[in-house]
């Protein structure tokens, strides 16, 4: 009768600790539906649906398409994000793959998928910043209830998917202009084992090229960046980054996919998947260059490329032509982006220089 119970009890979902194997011992814990807004997924089923930011100041408001791919039996919740810039397109594509690749049946613990995370910036087409409110959507976390739309969009991150999670991925690539080499960024401030945890992520993600981010905010009510939302609640997190230029390109996209599957792995949700790197190159130091002008970008050196302390990297006209910048290297390192399109904006980015620890 007990054991009859404890198994009706499984099924509801109301039952947290485990269910009884007939002979007194515990077995795989049967979890309880999962949910994400309004829309709950049952143990070993995979369910789509959307998050809704409602409209508010006079803008349209908009919504987050998202899939839980929910496990027979208790586990991590890993959350991946896509889209967070509306035209990194590689992770977005990934996600669609996966939402079909995940079997939920064979899956511990659960997986939510974010797949389109700034919707503004998605169907308006633009780099950086939303067409919505001029806002870049990681730079507002944790965000805010009541603000503008890329504000409201991260606080429906913050609340429906980070606090629900218990380890989180921001995947993002080059924005629509920049051409990068792939790289994961592991920060290291946060709560104790929290920085080992992500470093572990970040090996398990297998990308070779790790930079260490050791500035991040610790405040959780000013987390800025969204991994670092998850950090600051004790959540170990990691940003990805493969893949650039618009493009969609088969062997990013595929970065991606053996990344997730390596963090499946090492997380225990699947027991098979590729084996963490096994040559981490840590960057240590990084610099992102900006624009000291605003005109057109001539980029002197491609994605990956070792440059030396001083060596051109690139240069910046005006709009009939004439040289007002030659942007240079301030160390040794390697390129880890560089624009690769003409238009420039004093203050932006128009490349990213690593060096190695
Ligand atoms: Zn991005």
């Amino acid at each position: 009768m007990k054991t009859r119970l404890v198994f009706t009890l499984c099924v509801l979902g109301l039952y947290p600790f485990g269910s009884v194997d007939g002979r007194g011992g515990p077995v795989a814990v049967v979890q309880s539906p999962f949910t994400v807004g309004s829309v709950s997924a049952a143990p070993g089923t995979t369910v789509s649906g959307t998050l809704d930011v409602a409209a508010l100041g006079g803008d349209t408001g908009t919504n987050i398409p998202f899939t839980i791919i929910h496990g027979a039996i208790s586990g991590p919740v890993l959350a991946l994000v896509a889209g967070t810039h509306g035209m990194e397109y590689v992770p977005i594509i990934a996600l669609q793959r996966m939402r079909t690749a995940i079997n939920p049946r064979t899956l511990r613990g659960t997986v939510i998928l974010v797949h389109v995370a700034n919707m503004p910036s998605f169907l308006g087409r633009t780099i950086y910043y939303s067409p919505a409110d001029g806002k870049n959507l990681n730079r507002v976390f944790p965000g805010r209830a009541v603000g503008t739309l890329s504000e409201r969009i991260a606080e429906t991150l913050t609340r429906e998917v980070i606090t629900r999670a218990t380890h989180v991925i921001d995947l993002h690539c080059g924005d629509g202009n920049e051409s990068l080499s792939p790289y994961s960024y592991w920060i290291t401030t946060g709560p104790a084992g929290v920085a080992d945890e992500s470093r572990a992520l970040a090996l398990a993600f297998g990308l070779d090229h790790i930079v260490v981010d050791r500035e991040r905010p610790t405040d959780q009510a000013a987390s800025v960046y969204l991994s670092n939302t998850a950090i600051t609640r004790g959540k170990p997190a990691l940003t990805t980054e493969t893949g650039g230029m618009a493009v969609v390109d088969d062997g990013a996209i595929a970065l991606v996919e053996r990344g997730v599957a390596g963090v499946l792995r090492h997380l225990k949700m699947r027991t098979d998947g590729p084996a963490p790197t096994g040559s981490p190159v840590f960057i240590g130091r990084n610099e992102v260059i900006r624009a000291g002008v605003t005109g057109i970008f001539y980029p002197a050196v491609e994605r990956g490329r070792t440059v030396a302390k001083g060596s051109r990297i690139g240069h910046i006209t005006d709009f009939h032509g004439r040289v007002l910048e030659e942007v240079v290297a301030a160390f040794d390192g390697e390129i880890l982006y560089i624009v690769g399109t003409p238009p420039v904006t004093k203050g932006e980015p128009v490349a990213m220089v690593g060096a190695r620890q």
